[in-house]
């Protein structure tokens, strides 16, 4: 519709927390933004949108806010004359997935992807974009300020308020001057966890130094693209080289990990440097016995769970295995066989913080952007929610206009 009215429709992340999708509409333009996957034990029926997915198109764009399977895990299916935009470092990790497995991202053309920059803004028909480098997870998640007219909205795509990179939000945040309407993940308000386990990614790293000065051989088992978790991990290893015996520790990776990293320098060097890294190889079987090690393990590769096996055998005091991921994972039967492993002879550490913003931290972040009105998505519904200042209601399909 062709008027000065601000429309702002959830089709899907009112009541569930994967695949969100939420379209923006002002002056006749249209964008969608995030178009993923939902999580396994959701609803996941296929979400079919008039002008975006089938017919004729009728978005003229969708931007994406991160790499996250749940956010991008659906863009095959996007008609194929609709501009899509995410961050080039959140482009290379999808073009590296595609290229690793052909089963990832198979239906994506990567070349139809135009790259965002944090900072720089853009002009989709009647709307400024600006993206803004978050806390997440997720390397390189944005938030989108979003400017119709004068009427200001800012998406947080997902987000936290303990990583090491929560004051440069906030202080980006704090420019934007007031915020109309602000459209927020609340993933923990629907979960069980408390928001005391969530500790900074800081103090998660203070937990991986312990544990490697009391563990000469130490497995992890961690998600792939949680570059800020490696980079904590990375600087205990290069601290322990420096500063313990017996010196050159290794920090053994696949090839596959490696080339991510190599990304993550390339792409945001000055938040990542993973300096020791090194390629499993057989000849270092020997050096890593000496020496010690931080080794990249994953579920269902078998030469993997035998070298585990074989340091649970040998050196059982010396060795643990660090679970670093989302507790509701460990329920996957291939990690589980893994960490099995570990846990029967008490040697499994879970080191972890969350990537999503605490119910306190948001509760607060609502009333520090000042939020005129408050959109959440990306949860179950919950009473929590009611613990937000200005809340609208909304289910997946409805919209609300704004005047
Ligand atoms: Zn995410
Ligand atoms: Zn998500």
């Amino acid at each position: 519709m062709n008027d000065e009215k601000v429309r702002v429709t959830v089709y899907r992340g009112s009541n569930q927390i994967g695949g969100c999708c939420t379209e923006i509409s002002y002056k006749g333009t249209r964008i969608a933004i995030d178009f993923g996957s939902p999580l396994p034990e959701e609803n996941t029926k296929e979400l079919n949108i008039t002008g975006l997915t089938c017919g004729q198109s009728a978005f003229d764009a969708v931007l994406l806010t991160h790499y996250h399977g749940d956010h991008v895990g659906e863009i095959g299916r996007i008609n194929t004359d609709i501009p899509v935009y995410m961050g080039g470092f959140a482009k290379d990790v999808i073009t590296a997935y595609k290229n690793h497995n052909h089963h990832f991202f198979a239906d994506v053309d990567i070349d139809r992807i135009d790259e965002l920059v944090a900072g720089t803004e853009i002009t989709i028909g009647s709307l400024q974009i600006t993206p803004i480098l978050s806390d997440h997870s997720a390397a390189e998640s944005f938030m989108f300020l979003i400017k119709a007219g004068g009427f200001q909205i800012l998406h947080t795509g997902d987000f936290r308020l303990h990583g090491r990179y929560r004051e440069e939000l906030l202080s980006n945040v704090e420019k934007f001057g007031k915020v109309d309407l602000l459209i927020t993940e609340g993933t923990t308000l629907s979960r069980k966890e408390n928001d005391k386990d969530n500790y900074t990614e800081e103090h998660v790293e203070n937990m991986f130094w312990d544990c490697i000065c009391e563990n000469k051989y130490c497995f992890i088992i961690l998600s792939s693209t949680n570059f800020e978790r490696f980079q904590g991990f990375s600087n205990c290893i290069d601290k322990y080289r420096k500063d313990k015996r017996p010196k050159g520790k290794y920090f053994v990776v696949d090839d596959f990990q490696k080339s991510l990293f190599e990304i993550a320098e390339k792409r945001l060097p000055e938040r990542y440097q993973f300096k020791t890294k090194t390629t499993y190889a057989k000849n270092l079987d020997e050096g890593m016995a000496n020496k010690g090690f931080v080794m990249l393990i994953r579920a269902g590769n078998a030469a993997h769970e035998a070298l585990l096996r074989k340091y649970l055998e040998e050196y059982p005091s010396k060795t643990c295995l660090v679970y670093s991921m989302w507790s509701g994972y460990m329920d996957n039967v291939k990690l589980k066989r893994l960490t099995s492993l570990a846990h029967d002879k008490n040697r499994l550490r879970i080191i972890h913080s969350s990537g999503h913003v605490t119910k306190q931290d948001l509760i607060d972040f609502v009333d520090t952007v000042a939020a005129k009105n408050v959109i959440v998505i990306h949860t179950e519904k919950t009473k929590e929610m009611e613990r937000l200042n200005n809340r609208i209601s909304i289910e997946d399909g409805e919209t609300i206009v704004f005047e």
